[in-house]
Formats: structure tokens, C-alpha cells, sequence
């Protein structure tokens, strides 16, 4: 099963980028082309038939499946990265942290009204930065078909947040 090649090759790393946090390392998935072809091709199965318009992934882990992924299904990628990143006019959205708060933004012109759009990241932890994604989404008129995350940490209840905005929510490993 894909789910379990993915469990045993994610690394988890104590106390990164801080004290208590389980950092989930996804990049050995990188150093395996065959699985990363694999892992590809079953999000595309997942998906080819929902009728989505865009895959949006968020900066900057969402980008390493998310393209190929859009590229394997044929849609348009639409790239949510942090403050200050993208060169054209741009949405932003704002949004809080543990400590703080952090903005993201999308180009204008990156989402159409009434198109139907995966929001695609590596993992799910409190769900802070994909429903931040949704209202960006949101805000240009989007339809949020769907989440979908390589690891879901499912302790956090991130999936809460994000039925806010759609109950499609798929992780492929906890
Ligand atoms: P959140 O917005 O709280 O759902 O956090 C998800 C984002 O932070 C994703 O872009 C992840 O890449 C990153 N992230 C949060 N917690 C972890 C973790 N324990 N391991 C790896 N990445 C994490």
C-alpha cells in the first residue's frame, strides 16, 4: 500500500524548529523518484474525476506534489506563498499564529469566479494555513472543492477548521 512506503520513508524529527514539536520530514519522498511517481499517479486517480478547474498549493512543501500532481491531471497550478514572494497585483489574507500572525497572498488573476480549486499542502497540522488559502479562494470568487495533504496530524483538528469550507478532506498517511 502507498500509504505505508510513504509512513515508512517520512522521517520524524524531536524538538524542529522548536522544543516539543515532531517535525514530519517529507523530503526522503524526494530522494525516491519511483515513489514520488507513484505517490503522483494515486493523487491523480483520487481526483480525476471531481471536476476541478485549479490546484492551488501552498509555499513552499505544497508545491513539491502539488504541480506535479495539476500537471498529471492537466489543470492550471495556482501558487499561495508567504507575504511578500509573489511579483504581480495580489490578494492577501491574514491570519493567526500560536505567537503572532502570519499573511499569505495569491496573484488576482490566479482564480476565477465559480472555478472549482483543490487546495493541495504537505501536511495538515492545525489547519491555520490551508483555511487562510480557502478564504484567499474564497475572495476571488473560487469554489473550494477540496483539502488535500500527504500527512494529516489528526490530533490537532485541523479538519474542523477546514469544513468551514469543504468536507472533502483527504490525508494520506496520520
Ligand atoms: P497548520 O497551518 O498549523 O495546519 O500547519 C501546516 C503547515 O505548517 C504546513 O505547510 C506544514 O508544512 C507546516 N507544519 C506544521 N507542523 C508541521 C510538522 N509537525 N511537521 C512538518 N511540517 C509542519
Amino acid at each position: 500500500m502507498i500509504e505505508e512506503k510513504i509512513k515508512d520513508v517520512i522521517r520524524d524529527v524531536i524538538d524542529f524548529p522548536k522544543e516539543g514539536i515532531v517535525f514530519k520530514d517529507i523530503t526522503p519522498i524526494m530522494l525516491d523518484p519511483a515513489l514520488s511517481k507513484e505517490i503522483v499517479a494515486y493523487l491523480a486517480s483520487i481526483y480525476k474525476d471531481q471536476k476541478l478547474d485549479k490546484i492551488a498549493g501552498i509555499e513552499s512543501r505544497g508545491f513539491l506534489f502539488g504541480y506535479p500532481l495539476a500537471m498529471e491531471l492537466g489543470l492550471p497550478f495556482v501558487l499561495i506563498r508567504k507575504t511578500g514572494k509573489l511579483p504581480y497585483h495580489k490578494i492577501s489574507h491574514s491570519y493567526d499564529l500560536e505567537y503572532g500572525s502570519a499573511t499569505i497572498e495569491m496573484h488576482v488573476d490566479a482564480v476565477q469566479k465559480g472555478e472549482r480549486v483543490l487546495i493541495h499542502d504537505d501536511l495538515l497540522a492545525t489547519g491555520g494555513s490551508a483555511s487562510a488559502a480557502a478564504e484567499l479562494i474564497q475572495k476571488c470568487g473560487g469554489e473550494v472543492a477540496g483539502f488535500n495533504f500527504l500527512v494529516g496530524l489528526n490530533f490537532l483538528n485541523g479538519i474542523e477548521k477546514l469544513k468551514n469550507y469543504s468536507n472533502n478532506i483527504t490525508n494520506l498517511v496520520a
